[in-house]
């Protein structure tokens, strides 16, 4: 968006950015789709984005020029399920995935329809439908915009959506799930003249490009903090509850670099005393049970919320140490292993 240009300046303007192909129409609109990189950059994805983007985006320009400026209807694609492209946010959402048929696997891309934020500044979430071979994504896009323009053209997509229900959709979109009829085109991804093959690193979004066990230890740390500051403010509960989630969170983080899932806090204190009290690994003078759930046996004291604290700073600081000595060095892997679970 340039802003501020005098009216007199604005068929120059777009001139000069013609001249450079930046004067397409169709701004935030069903020609303007958002991707995240996939697999042009991001180890994670499991599907080219952009790679489609271009071909819907060609779809919509070829096929329907009339809903080039239609803002009823917004594309988001994503490489893979962690949403980069938002497509949960999206009219109609597409994200990475694979299928397997008879030992191969292909690239697909799972259907969600029914997100963004409707004329009246509602926000859904969209609905899965179905998952397509993504060679066969534009006949699906085909068939969706076939099916709105018969319709009720010009209104917004997501009411059309609820109006018939994600089953509507499902059968609208099955024949083109068969796998009984693939061709070799359909396992080569777009933007690629070879076989699809299926690989896992470090991806490129925000949320897990980061050291994973690190971010939760500085999540730990931050607790800790707060347990500080509630304390000096004399908010003693609150002081109590952030130094124990302060040793919650540092034990996670522990039992995560081994690759021992966490789901439940009780599940974490559990596992944290099995793996790491009981094989001597960080030994405590008590159980790690006894030691965190303190809370449940002391009245929230100004004593108890300052004893409380410098445990878990103790707590935090060891597992800190523990870290550094064992393995600091093998984030890298643990996302990869943590991304998998
Ligand atoms: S991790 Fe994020 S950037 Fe990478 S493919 Fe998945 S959604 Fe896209």
């Amino acid at each position: 968006m340039l802003r501020f240009i005098h009216p007199a300046y604005l068929p120059t303007l777009f001139n000069a950015l013609h001249a450079i192909g930046l004067a397409d129409p169709g701004f935030n609109s069903l020609a303007d789709i958002t991707s995240c990189p996939g697999t042009d950059t991001c180890n994670l994805a499991v599907t080219n984005s952009t790679g489609l983007a271009l071909a819907l985006e060609e779809v919509v320009r070829e096929e329907y020029p009339h809903l080039i400026t239609s803002s009823s209807i917004n594309i988001k694609i994503s490489g893979c399920m962690n949403a980069c492209g938002q497509h949960m946010a999206a009219n109609i959402g597409f994200h990475g995935s694979s299928i397997k048929r008879e030992g191969k696997v292909l690239p697909a891309m799972q259907i969600v329809l029914g997100g963004g934020v409707d004329p009246d500044g509602k926000g859904y979430i969209a609905e899965r439908v179905i998952k397509l071979p993504t060679k066969r994504i534009p006949d699906a896009l085909r068939l969706l915009l076939d099916e709105y323009e018969r319709e009720d053209h010009g209104r917004y997509f997501n009411d059309f959506v609820r109006q018939h229900g994600k089953r509507y959709f499902y059968q609208l979109l099955k024949e083109l799930a068969r796998t009984d009829n693939l061709d070799d085109r359909d396992f080569i991804d777009w933007g690629n003249d070879s076989v699809y093959q299926q690989a896992i690193g470090v991806g490129e979004c925000a949320g897990v490009s980061m050291d994973l066990v690190s971010l939760i230890l500085q999540d730990a740390a931050e607790k800790l903090e707060l347990s500080g500051e509630a304390y000096q403010a004399q908010a003693l509960g609150d002081s109590i509850y952030h130094s124990y989630s302060a040793m919650v969170i540092g034990a996670k983080a522990l039992l995560l670099s081994e690759d021992i899932r966490c789901n439940t806090h009780r599940g974490i204190i559990n596992d944290f005393q099995e793996h790491f009290i009981d094989q001597q690994k960080l030994p405590l003078d008590r159980s790690f049970p006894e030691l965190v759930l303190q809370l449940n046996q002391q009245p929230p004291s100004l004593e108890f919320a300052a004893t409380y604290g410098r445990q878990a700073q103790d707590f935090v600081r060891r597992v800190f140490a523990y870290r550094q000595q064992n393995g600091g060095g093998d984030d890298k892997l643990v996302i990869g292993n943590y991304y998998r679970a």
